[in-house]
């Protein structure tokens, strides 16, 4: 389960809380972010979209979450997009059989496993309801996307999307020929997504509707060795889990290249970027590993995965799927829709190209990042609970908090407040209650500067700066008040240094 000073966190200051909270039926699994939450989760995705989209001259594409039966019948959702589930006989609790079996027993259950396997694991290890210990029934398969039935008659069957990568590989054709681009070519989307977890109980972990911020790169499988930026990453280390040992070791990129620890040169790029995005984030390196799965584990498209994972106290955290999907969706698509979905490029090859994916959950990254940032500390007889977020992500890069509301500093700190927004950085304005009150309240969101505006800002043109981590204080000039915060937020300076 989460920690639950995030959950309460969480609560208490509106971050994110369930969907339809005030009606007691509302399902599990669906949540909404409040107005800081919603800030911080725009700032995740704006990042993203600069680092991994932007940077890496991408495109990105908006479709719809609704799409056709057809599309689930080529990508092969609607004969494998199955958990399998087992309920109980006596009280009919149901389960994620595959879970069960992990608490329990501590097994594994590879994903490829049939239900007949999986029966034999479940007697063999004596696993039992967690509900009320009762007999289990025999194990099933259930497909988790959720159906739409669609026009006034409902006979036009539709699903809603259970990733969000089906739109692009639909629309790459499209896109390749109007954007004029060259292989390879990275389209990327961020939205919504949907699953019918069977049991959502582990907050934004794992939701029924959840975000995600996916990457699909096109490429001819020949030139998978032809990455233009290769240089910028050879000699950057990635944290790779082999499945030969088991341990996680820092290897160069060349080196993951030339041993054939990966398909070439574009995968081990790609896995550089995404580590160096999380270490952007605020992610420690040592606590990010690509784990490599074998082929039951898989899915059954996939060449060669590797599982971004991040250490929180639950352990470790899934938060990205990096496949090598092959010619699979293309493919498939072009089979069941009958249109070819081949390219040609400027040497005369006709072929479908290869896919690489970097699939992120959204949802998952906002609470790994809030999970990893919690900080609680004994002040004397008190607690400080604050969260040191990335200036990056955080909600707001400053709070202009007026001593008091009178004698002008009021508009002193309006006046400021509109300044700092001209240079298009987030600030946030409170002149509710104590001074330490208002500090309290934004180190708990994760804002990591306050500028007190006093008495003496009328008087010399300062106001004092308070950095959220080490609570430490200087007094500034206005004038200076702008960059000093920009260069603050890129890392170009550090506050003990101001
Ligand atoms: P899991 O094994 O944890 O169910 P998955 O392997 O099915 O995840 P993918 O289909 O690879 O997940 O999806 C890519 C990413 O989407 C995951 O790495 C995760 O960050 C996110 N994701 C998947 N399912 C959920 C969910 N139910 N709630 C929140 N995020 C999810």
């Amino acid at each position: 389960m989460p920690k639950d000073e995030i959950v309460n966190l969480a609560a208490r200051r509106s971050l994110f809380y369930p969907t339809a909270e005030i009606y007691p039926g509302a399902p599990s699994g669906f949540f909404d972010f409040g107005p800081d939450g919603e800030t911080i989760h725009r700032k995740v995705l704006g990042f993203w979209r600069n680092e991994l989209v932007e940077r890496e001259k991408f495109v990105e594409i908006f479709g719809r979450q609704i799409l056709p039966e057809a599309v689930f019948r080529a990508s092969g959702h609607l004969e494998s997009f199955n958990d399998p589930i087992v309920q109980c006989g006596k009280c009919h609790s149901l389960f994620r059989a595959d879970k069960l079996i992990e608490e329990q027993a501590g097994e594994h259950v590879p994903e490829s496993a049939d239900v007949k396997k999986i029966d034999s694991i479940i007697a063999k290890n004596k696993v039992t309801c967690k509900k009320c210990k009762g007999k289990l029934g025999a194990v099933r398969k259930f497909n988790m996307m959720m159906k739409v039935d669609i026009g006034a008659t409902g006979d036009l069957p539709c699903y809603l999307r259970p990733e969000t990568c089906q739109t692009i590989f639909l629309d790459f054709a499209r896109v390749y020929k109007t954007m004029r681009r060259n292989l390879p070519l990275g389209i990327a989307q961020a939205g919504a997504s949907f699953r019918n977890e069977i049991s959502p109980r582990q907050s934004l972990l794992r939701g029924r509707e959840f975000g995600q911020m996916e990457v699909e790169i096109f490429f001819n499988p020949k030139k998978i060795d032809e990455m233009e930026n290769f240089g910028e990453v050879k000699d950057y280390r990635i944290n790779l889990m082999l499945l030969k040992d088991g341990e996680v070791k820092p290897i160069r990129c060349e080196d993951a290249v030339k041993n054939s620890i990966v398909s070439g040169r574009l995968v081990a790029y790609y896995l550089a970027r995404v580590q160096q995005l999380y270490a952007k984030y605020g992610v420690p390196v040592e606590k990010m590993r690509f784990r490599e799965l074998d082929s039951e584990e898989r899915a059954f498209y996939a060449k060669e995965t590797w599982d971004f994972e991040v250490e929180i106290d639950l352990g470790w955290m899934e938060l990205m799927a990096c496949n090598y999907r092959t010619d699979y969706d293309l493919s498939g698509h072009a089979k069941v829709s009958g249109r070819d979905l081949s390219i040609v490029e400027d040497d005369g090859e006709r072929f479908v190209p290869h896919i690489f994916e970097l699939s992120a959950g959204i949802d998952r990254t906002f609470y790994v990042l809030l999970d990893l940032a919690y900080r609680k500390e004994k002040r004397g007889p008190d607690e400080r609970v604050y969260l040191s977020l990335s200036p990056r992500i955080a909600p707001y890069l400053a709070a202009i908090f007026p001593l008091v509301k009178k004698d002008g500093l009021r508009e002193k700190a309006n006046e400021i407040l509109s300044t700092i927004q001209d240079y298009e950085l987030d600030a946030f304005y409170d002149e509710k209650g104590s001074i330490g009150k208002r500090y309290a309240r934004v180190d708990e969101i994760g804002v990591p500067y306050a500028v007190t505006i006093d008495y003496d800002t009328k008087k010399d043109n300062t106001v004092t700066l308070r950095d959220r981590d080490s609570m430490g204080q200087k007094r500034v000039k206005i004038e200076e008040l702008p960059e000093l915060l920009w260069k603050l937020k890129m890392g170009k300076l550090s506050f003990d240094k101001l």
